[in-house]
């Protein structure tokens, strides 16, 4: 496994030094590596925006922390940032924060054209992004931004982040708001550029049936602090340790020791709804 962003006693203060002053983060750790799905949970106010900063030099390690993305030091005043905002693609949580053209094709454009890229690279760029994330190109190209509905947005920002060619993309609450086929195309959306387009995914997310779907690894944040990290299902497995943390347990991981309880022999690893159903299945035909 190829180790792409390593994040190391990462401590970050807002308004340092006033009396607003709030520690964000107090030590965090994280590690990506090449070609998964990693995952950065915790409850509300835990340092995972702030750490997702970190990760693109938007917010840079000073006095202490250590971190290196694509081998790029970002502590070091001489580290290529520009080069590193390109590789690692980052979508916000609120998607209208990001879109700020007036028409989604200039838009998604905007990070080819900053590349110098001819105008029908730009174009072919744009198209590749649209299609991806599923947005009709003749459709939406020419459409006002504020325009589009909320899902809509979404893809529209993050076809513009594609649009850079990231190798690293990091998602805010990817899905958030969203109805469950919206975050159903997510997902469908995420597994094909991991697959397909050879992207590494980060994803920030409070939806843990979410991340036990989706992530092959998983970071769990409290307060500023990483505080376990692993292989989904280990991390999952410690059931009393997650819920000490704040965080929901999986609903499918929840049924299959509801029916334990109730005495039915299930397997208690499912994590996942095709997995509970698998384990429910075989125990009510064993
Ligand atoms: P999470 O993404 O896990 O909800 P955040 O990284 O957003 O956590 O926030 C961590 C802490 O930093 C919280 O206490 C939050 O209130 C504070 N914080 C976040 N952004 C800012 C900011 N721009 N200015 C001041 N405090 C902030």
């Amino acid at each position: 496994m190829t180790l792409i962003a390593e994040l190391r006693d990462v401590q970050h203060v807002y308004l340092a030094n006033t009396p607003l002053a709030t520690v964000a983060l107090r030590g965090a750790e994280l590690s990506v590596y090449q070609g998964e799905i990693a995952a950065l949970v915790g409850p509300s106010g835990a340092g995972k925006s702030t750490l997702l900063h970190f990760i693109n030099g938007l917010l840079r390690p000073h006095a202490t922390g250590h971190v290196r993305v694509f081998g790029q030091d970002t502590g070091d005043p001489h580290s290529d940032i520009v080069t590193l905002r390109q590789q690692v693609g980052l979508v916000f949580q609120y998607p209208h924060q990001q879109l700020f053209e007036r028409f989604v094709g200039d838009d998604i454009a905007y990070g080819p054209r900053q590349q110098g890229l001819s105008h029908e690279q730009v174009t072919e760029t744009v198209r590749w992004a649209m299609q991806i994330v599923g947005l009709d190109f003749d459709t939406f190209v020419d459409r006002p931004t504020f325009s589009l509905s909320g899902g809509e947005m979404r893809r529209a920002a993050l076809a513009g982040v594609l649009a850079m060619r990231p190798r690293l993309l990091a998602l805010d609450e990817a899905t958030a708001g969203l109805d469950p086929r919206g975050r159903r195309e997510i997902h469908r959306l995420l597994r094909h550029l991991r697959d397909e387009e050879g992207l590494t995914i980060l994803l920030v997310s409070n939806d843990m049936d979410e991340v036990a779907e989706l992530a092959d690894r998983v970071t769990v944040l409290y307060e500023g602090q990483t505080l376990a990290q692993g292989f989904t299902r280990e991390v999952f497995a410690d059931r009393q340790r997650i819920a000490a943390y704040g965080l929901d347990l999986p609903a499918a991981g929840e049924i299959v020791h509801a029916l334990h309880a109730a005495g039915l022999a299930v397997d208690l690893g499912a994590i996942t709804v095709a997995e509970a159903e698998e384990a429910i299945w075989q125990a009510m035909t064993r």
